[in-house]
């Protein structure tokens, strides 16, 4: 098969399950310009790139599932942020350390709009640099872009981490059947809580799916945690933490773990990192009320 008819066969396939595992199947994901921002994190040189956007509705079918839009919007204008709509940026993160290019999930990929190679160019990185690929887990907006253009591995000299536990459950749906075919041979599953390279460790986030995971990445006392899918939106899951997102595979999982985690953030005082936290996705977790707010931070 040539290269086009390999590209449009994988398109087909791949482009419903990109969607259906993407953050909603009501949201739409929107074009965003390529952008990379670097900040340092010790000896460390880290840059936050954009990928894509979605859109969410305000119809208490995502956020706040059980209570009402007017419930949700009291949230939402609170924080003043518009009322019938949450953005939710699609990021990723790129580190550079002691010869090791390392990326930390994605996005949605180029057949849905994603604009992380470009990003990735901004940085001065080309996808045959990245030597390492980290998955927090394995919806589309995270994992899409491990599939370039032509149906290939976008990353094709990486090595891929992804949990056990969710590279276990990502081949027992289907309909990631194309996309672990095309992955699976870079891809080096681990069991969380150790270090998978100089400064990064893994830390196990079940809950949002069953093998989620989060990363922390060090460098002496600089020290960030890129918490994954723990929090959607920056305003109402922080907010509302105990409230049920749909895009959950445990419920209650996730909202343990996302109350748990927010807790110890608040308390340590961390830098956190999350994909669809406001561009550039860096901040700090501050309790407010019965909850928390999101304070970005530019490092
Ligand atoms: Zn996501």
């Amino acid at each position: 098969m040539t290269v086009a008819a390999r590209a449009w066969v994988f398109r087909a396939a791949v482009i419903p399950a990109v969607l259906a595992l993407s953050t909603s199947t009501s949201a739409a994901p929107a074009p965003v310009p390529p952008e990379a921002k670097p900040f340092a994190l010790g000896s460390m040189e880290v840059f936050a790139l954009r990928d894509a956007e979605n859109i969410v509705p305000n119809d208490a079918k995502t956020f706040g599932v059980g209570h009402t839009p007017g419930e949700v919007a009291a949230v939402l204008r609170k924080a003043g942020a518009p009322e019938n709509e949450i953005r939710l940026p699609i990021d990723a993160l790129l580190v550079k350390a002691r010869g090791h290019v390392m990326l930390f999930d994605t996005g949605l990929g180029p057949h849905v709009h994603g604009v992380l190679i470009a990003s990735l160019a901004k940085a001065g990185v080309r996808p045959v640099d990245v030597t390492d690929v980290f998955i927090t887990h394995s919806h589309g907006d995270h994992v899409g872009g491990l599939v370039g253009s032509d149906g290939a591995p976008a990353f094709p000299n990486a090595v891929v981490h992804m949990s056990a536990r969710e590279w276990d459950w990502m081949k027992s749906q289907p309909r990631n059947a194309d996309i672990v075919q095309v992955i699976s041979r870079q891809v080096k599953p681990f069991e969380p809580g150790g270090e998978l390279a100089p400064g990064v460790r893994t830390v196990a986030l079940y809950g949002h799916t069953p093998g989620h995971v989060g990363y922390q990445i060090s460098s002496g006392r600089a020290r960030l945690l890129d918490f994954g899918d723990l929090a959607h939106s920056s305003i109402i899951s922080l907010a509302k933490p105990d409230w049920t997102v749909e895009y959950d595979n445990d419920s209650e999982a996730g909202k343990a773990t996302r109350k748990a985690t927010l807790a110890q953030l608040a308390k340590s005082g961390e830098l956190a990192f999350g994909p669809h936290m406001p561009f550039p996705g860096v901040g700090h977790v501050v309790a407010w009320g019965e909850g928390y707010v999101w304070k970005p931070a530019s490092p």
